[in-house]
């Protein structure tokens, strides 16, 4: 049968996958390969080779039964398959048109041409989640998935099961829409990105820990972290902390739950869907308890319910993902999917 591979480019390691003509996920076991951004573009564009071929062999399949390539890449992009300027990557990838190049080297693997589809890894996570949660090939339902981890990732999966993107592949990026901080009762705090209205990703992911950390810290007198540099480490402790029920790591996590319920309620009335999915470290089973889990699944939607409709309130589900690290290098696959059969 036919397959459509999807690569999941992260800082420091792409990671593999792929999907039957069907959609049905070929494995669960992804291949990864070191990104080498330190390298140049050349290196890591052979680093998404790499992983491409050890998918194959692994899988035992051919570059004969490949219908489609789908790329999941951070922005911001300049243009469609052109890098803009990267936090995460050396300032020379900035104009890089990395649509170009790789379709090149699939194109000399291959020694045909292959199609490639490129977007947003938050963006493309969402594609997997929502071909997870439809039971039926008739259920058309929409998706927004929020995914906290060292940043926001976000994803609005329409009717058609593609996501929304806008005009200038910018579209869904809430993490840089500002939270109600007046109902939050906290300041605005920074953000990577510049703005100064208090973006939701310095108050849900790992990028604003060290300021809430700033923030709850003196209202727990004595606590450990009290004794410790306030670093990004340090922050990743409360993690830990909180699945032993540490008072001032429930109290941060709390606040990051409240903030991803009011942009929950925030987008339900603009996107009216009928699942939330929430992915991220947090939502992980290997890193979190269920307890914890629940906990904060439970606080998101009792600060989200009130702002709801009735109608949403009985019809909204909120769910962990189910995909975990799977789910950006699935989407990707499944987009090319999406694309070639459109
Ligand atoms: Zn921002």
């Amino acid at each position: 049968m036919n397959v459509f591979i999807g690569t999941d480019s992260g800082a420091t390691t792409s990671k593999t996958g792929g999907v039957w003509a069907d959609g049905s996920v070929i494995s669960t076991e992804l291949a990864q390969s070191n990104t080498c951004a330190a390298d140049g573009t050349e290196a890591v564009i052979q680093g998404w080779v790499a992983g491409a071929k050890k998918f194959l062999q692994r899988n035992q399949l051919s570059w004969g039964q490949v219908m489609g390539f789908g790329l999941a890449l951070p922005g911001p992009y300049l243009q469609y398959g052109i890098l803009g300027p990267s936090a995460n990557l050396p300032k020379n990838f900035a104009g890089w048109n990395f649509y170009e190049d790789y379709k090149q080297a699939l194109q000399k693997e291959a020694g045909r041409e292959i199609s490639l589809v490129v977007g947003n890894d938050g963006r493309y996570g969402g594609i997997a989640e929502a071909r997870a949660l439809r039971t039926t090939p008739h259920d058309r339902s929409t998706v927004l998935m929020l995914a906290p981890g060292s940043g926001l990732g976000c994803s609005f999966i329409k009717e058609d099961g593609l996501p929304l993107e806008g005009d200038m592949l910018s579209g869904t990026e809430l993490a840089h829409t500002p939270a109600p901080l007046h109902l939050l009762n906290i300041p605005a705090l920074r953000c990577g990105c510049g703005r100064d209205w208090g973006c939701y990703e310095a108050y849900t992911s790992i990028s604003g820990l060290t300021q809430l950390l700033d923030i709850y810290l003196p209202k727990h007198p004595g606590h450990i972290l009290e004794q410790q540099e306030n670093t990004k480490t340090s922050c990743l402790a409360l993690r830990d902390l909180a699945q032993e029920g540490d008072a001032l790591a429930l109290d941060i996590f709390n606040c990051q739950a409240r903030a991803v319920g009011y942009l929950v309620a925030t987008m339900a009335r603009v996107f009216d869907p009928t699942h939330i999915v929430i992915g991220g470290g947090l939502m992980d089973p290997a890193s979190t308890t269920k307890v914890f889990r629940e906990q904060y699944l439970h606080v998101l939607w009792e600060t989200a319910k009130p702002y709801l409709d009735t109608p949403q309130r009985a019809n909204i589900q909120v769910h962990p993902a189910s995909l975990g690290e799977l789910s950006q290098a699935i989407g990707a696959a499944l987009m090319a999917l999406l694309k070639n059969t459109e």
